[in-house]
């Protein structure tokens, strides 16, 4: 069974929340690891909807300072300190969010008790900005009427076994084992060398989840997004409101589609809907028609990825 890949929907609406749609946030788990993405009003209160552990939030990633997107964040780290949190939260987001969080902390009259890592987003350009031994999240700038970036989460191959025929077969010393892990070949008796991939099983493929939270159609986003396990990608507007979209600086679902079929995603999903649609058929019958494996990011939905659905 390939360990968690999945994402949770806690908000997929834009700013004005309607037909029970509220705005953005996300939930990614990657194995045990728990990370929010953006942080709209309320987003806390969700969280308990879905009876998610706030507390098991490891890292916040903030795409750009359009309330819709980070107004709950004050929220919830104030709330990480009632609840008695003393593990630190890593804060990725553009530099002014912190001057920000500083000023209304300080009017708050109240310390984190906790450790808060700010880490501000290069909103210019692709960059490696986080890693651990499970996986590792890229920004890259997104064309918004502000400084946007969207985040790339990639898993981190994991250390294949040894296949257990091949260690009767060779009688491998438990040493062995170890070194053909690390990718050591093996001398035989008659003193050959016997590479390690001889002994392991294939490499399991890593998922990836991108996130492009509020943008215009942009193609340059196709080789950021290459081969993604899953897109979320905004679709504000239907087609029909494609010089909407254009004005204001969002999408629209067809072009939302058109991303992830042009960069070869697995699977997409669309949000960030307009309040002005009661229902969402219409827009993903655009999407769907372009690239069909298409779903609508809904509140409380949970997409998981396995390795089997995404491997060629
Ligand atoms: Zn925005």
């Amino acid at each position: 069974m390939s360990p968690t890949f999945a994402l949770t929907i806690i908000g997929s609406n834009l700013a004005i929340s309607a037909f029970d749609r509220y705005p953005t946030a996300q939930i990614l788990q990657i194995h045990q690891h728990l990370i929010l993405i953006d942080c709209g009003e309320g987003t806390q209160f969700r969280l308990d909807k879905f009876r998610i552990k706030k507390n098991a939030i490891e890292s916040i990633f903030i795409s750009h300072l359009h309330g819709d997107h980070y107004f709950g964040l004050i929220g919830l780290l104030t709330s990480f300190n009632l609840s008695g949190r003393t593990a630190p939260i890593n804060l990725f987001g553009p530099s002014p969010l912190i001057e920000i969080l500083h000023l209304q902390l300080k009017h708050n009259g109240a310390d984190l008790r906790y450790p808060l890592v700010f880490h501000a987003t290069e909103t210019n350009e692709k960059q490696l900005i986080y890693e651990n031994s499970t996986f590792e999240v890229i920004s890259f700038p997104l064309q918004h009427r502000i400084p946007t970036t969207g985040f790339l989460f990639i898993e981190k191959p994991s250390l294949r076994n040894v296949i257990k025929e091949k260690i009767d077969q060779y009688g491998l010393r438990v040493e062995q084992i170890v070194a053909i892990k690390k990718g050591h070949p093996v001398i035989d008796h008659e003193g050959n060398e016997i590479s390690a991939e001889t002994f392991l099983y294939p490499p399991t493929p890593c998922r990836s989840y991108a996130y492009c939270s509020d943008t215009l159609y942009d193609e340059t986003l196709i080789e950021i997004l290459k081969n993604v396990s899953l897109l979320y990608h905004e679709a504000t507007f239907e087609k029909a409101s494609a010089a909407l979209a254009q004005k204001t600086m969002h999408s629209t679902s067809e072009e939302a589609a058109l991303i992830a079929k042009k960069a070869g995603a697995k699977q997409l999903l669309i949000g960030h809907f307009s309040s002005r649609y009661k229902h969402l058929a219409p827009i993903l019958a655009e999407a769907k028609a372009i690239f069909d494996n298409t779903y609508l990011a809904t509140e409380g939905d949970t997409f998981s990825v396995a390795y089997e659905q995404i491997a060629d």
